[in-house]
């Protein structure tokens, strides 16, 4: 029996999107490949470093160094593992926006660091101010996120960098959305923008990579050796990646992906995404909704929970946030006419509410 894993035609509620063609065969050329042992698999291997090259040029890093992760919760558990291996204290914490992704609660929960969440402004993003007075001597950590899953916000990152500079913290962006949109936004949010340590950013989000595709950057490379630990039995004497047996699958379709759209590509797909989510935020906007105005590809409204719980019915995947609103992301899969037909069924939707049950004819 073939089962066929469900179409895209419906799902607004993913960060994931369909792999781009190209990307899609060279997950299927390195599936039976691991660069967890590159001693056995060195074409994969030397394909990782050219993943790492590319995601240093959108990043802002000059001399690259990282890894091709599982996804953004490894990467960033890395990052903590980094910073908490690095911190000069015995009771290392951990400052993050309280739109930080759940990843770090992980991250802190395995690492056994204290996680201090800092409230957000009323426009989504991290209290600078809030930030400045919760870092102390143990602040091993600062993290600022660059296009938040809740709202797609970005963090003010040099600003937090320079608070994390001031107490001897490392500084970590979390881009594991963003960072396939951001670079053509005016956003200050990478390495060249802001003392950067440590950032996550996905291939299998925006990136239109097979997943497991996450990427873990890091400013100099010494500071994977705070991750390194030894290998007896590979070639290779050492391995920084948390997981050991890792997915070639997701390297090389990073790589075919980031070859064939870095930059025009990735620039197209960006304004077609942003223009999505400006049209809906529009339309929803017109039929009386409240909406979270979106700084970056991904639209939040004020969409009641009935007429929420209604569209899941007729199958739009849809999901909500933490406050309870209608979280759509305009991911390269959703289209302007998907986009027309969701908001066509939310309007059968409200003409039905709004028309007296009893009405016979
Ligand atoms: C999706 C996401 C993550 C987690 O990444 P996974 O690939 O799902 O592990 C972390 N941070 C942000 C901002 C994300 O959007």
């Amino acid at each position: 029996m073939q089962i066929e894993p469900q179409a895209f035609d419906r799902v607004l509620s993913s960060m994931c999107t369909e792999p781009h063609p190209v990307a899609r065969e060279a997950a299927e050329r390195f599936l039976a490949t691991n660069p967890g042992d590159p001693g056995t698999y060195p074409t994969v291997s030397a394909l990782e470093d050219e993943a790492i090259e590319r995601l240093g040029e959108i990043a802002g890093l000059d001399e690259p160094a990282g890894y091709v992760a599982s996804g953004g919760t490894e990467a960033n558990v890395q990052a903590v593992r980094i910073a908490r291996e690095r911190a000069d204290s015995s009771r290392p914490n951990v400052v993050m926006p309280e739109s930080g992704h759940f990843s770090f609660r992980k991250a802190a929960d395995v690492l056994g660091v204290e996680l201090r969440i800092v409230p957000t402004d009323d426009r989504h993003r991290a209290t600078v101010e809030a930030v400045r007075a919760t870092v102390d001597d143990d602040t091993a950590l600062v993290i600022g996120v660059a296009g938040t899953t809740e709202y797609g916000r970005v963090d003010p990152i040099p600003e937090l960098g320079e608070i994390a500079r001031s107490v001897d913290a490392m500084f970590h962006v979390d881009a594991a959305w963003g960072g396939f949109v951001l670079p053509f936004t005016d956003y200050e949010w990478h390495f060249g923008h802001a003392p950067v340590d440590t950032m996550s950013i996905d291939p299998h989000k925006m990136g239109q990579a097979a997943v497991p595709a996450g990427g873990l950057l890091v400013r100099s490379p010494e500071l994977l050796d705070e991750l390194a630990v030894d290998t007896p039995y590979l070639e290779s004497t050492s391995q920084a990646t948390l997981t050991g047996t890792r997915s070639g699958a997701g390297v090389a379709s990073a790589v075919a992906a980031m070859d064939e759209l870095w930059p025009a590509g990735y620039r197209r797909q960006y304004v077609r995404s942003q223009n999505n989510a400006e049209w809906l935020a529009d339309a929803l906007k017109k039929r009386g909704y409240a909406v979270v105005e979106p700084s970056l590809p991904l639209v939040a409204a004020d969409v009641d929970r009935g007429t929420f719980e209604a569209l899941r019915a007729k199958g739009w995947r849809l999901s909500r946030t933490a406050a309870d609103e209608l979280r759509i992301v305009c991911m390269p899969h959703v289209t302007r006419t998907m986009l027309a037909s969701f908001v066509g069924d939310l309007d059968r939707l409200e003409v039905r509410a709004s028309v007296p049950v009893a009405s016979d004819d």
